[in-house]
């Protein structure tokens, strides 16, 4: 029998945060009854620097149950940093972490598919999403766009995997020695290697409040993930500035006959348009160099990834 911790990053969900709470220690205490988990295991939530009163519910759930705890970081550090305090976190006390969202959209229903697998010895289960029926259209086609586009990038990633997952104990220590600030944990955790096995499921609509990740975040997130991973786009510049020479040369070739053969004049509209795409295409390459160097500055930094204030284990109040 082991014990398993959920791990569920909160960001201002007080509107979701009480349902998820109990829906979860229903499951919870079910598997303990049937002798599947331990006693021990808890469901752990992970403040990330909420401005509603999600700590206050996380404080009053865990005084009212010790199978609830929580883990407050002294502010905001996005969805990944904050699951990473949360299984650094579980990692102390227990033999496997799942992690999910607070919103419920991950079904809840495969978590026992999860702990079969693990004792089966998979050190690492990766929940697939089945369909993405409750997605918008536009939704289902950006992040359906983006799993291909960061696969012929290189990038090793799960399909339709987010960050619902199990990992055990010793995954999670291999988790700890990736020690880059610009966290995409759906890139690093297949990098871990181990044994691994994937648990399909239904992803649901979100049941109450608003998603915290807007386009903005999401196209953010998504460059994240390509520019930690994969040198591609820095290789693909190089390529079009050959490319570019290339045209450059044929482009001196055809000017000088054109003034050989007298007719220098033309070719206004050609130079306004070759000026304009070469300048944008200088500033795209550019911004994409410093956004890698951006990256390496972060990097080279050291900055902790999060600081947490205070873990809720029962002694006092928090
Ligand atoms: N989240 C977080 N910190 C943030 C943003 C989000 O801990 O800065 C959490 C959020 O509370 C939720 C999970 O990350 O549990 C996923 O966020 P959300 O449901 O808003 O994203 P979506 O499902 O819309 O992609
Ligand atoms: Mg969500």
């Amino acid at each position: 029998m082991k014990t398993i911790w959920l791990v569920l990053p909160c960001y201002n969900e007080e509107q979701v945060l009480p349902e998820t709470a109990r829906q979860l220690k229903e499951i919870m205490t079910d598997l303990m009854q049937r002798g599947k988990i331990t006693r021990e295991s808890k469901i752990a939530m992970v403040n990330d620097g909420s401005r509603d009163r999600t700590w206050e519910i996380i404080r009053q759930l865990h005084a009212e149950d010790r199978i609830y705890t929580g883990i407050n970081l002294s502010r905001n550090r996005g969805h990944q940093n904050a699951l990473l305090a949360g299984l650094m976190t579980a990692k102390q006390y227990a033999d496997a972490a799942i992690s999910l969202d607070a919103d419920l959209q991950d079904d809840v229903g495969v978590i026992e598919k999860f702990i079969d697998e693990f004792e089966a010895g998979k050190d690492i289960v990766y929940g697939v999403r089945s369909s993405r029926k409750t997605d918008t259209l536009f939704k289902r086609f950006t992040a359906e766009g983006f799993y291909h586009v960061m696969q012929w990038l290189g990038v090793d990633l799960v399909f339709n995997h987010a960050d619902y997952r199990l990992m055990s104990k010793r995954a999670m220590d291999g988790l700890e020695e990736f020690e880059e600030v610009n966290l995409f944990l759906r890139g690093i955790v297949p990098q871990i290697g181990y044994p691994t096995a994937v648990v399909e499921y239904e992803r649901h609509e979100r049941f109450a409040g608003e998603s915290k990740y807007p386009l903005k975040k999401m196209l953010a997130f998504a460059f994240d993930g390509i520019s930690s991973f994969s040198v591609k786009p820095m290789r693909m510049i190089i390529h079009a500035g050959a490319l570019m020479f290339l045209i450059s040369i044929a482009m001196l070739i055809y000017s000088v006959v054109r003034k050989i053969m007298g007719a220098t004049i033309v070719g206004w509209t050609s130079l306004m348009v070759s000026i304009w795409m070469v300048g944008g295409i200088q500033l795209l390459c550019l911004g994409i160099i410093g956004e890698y160097i951006g990256k390496i500055y972060s990097e080279t930094k050291k900055r902790p990834r999060y600081i947490i204030e205070s873990v809720l284990n029962g002694e006092d109040s928090g």
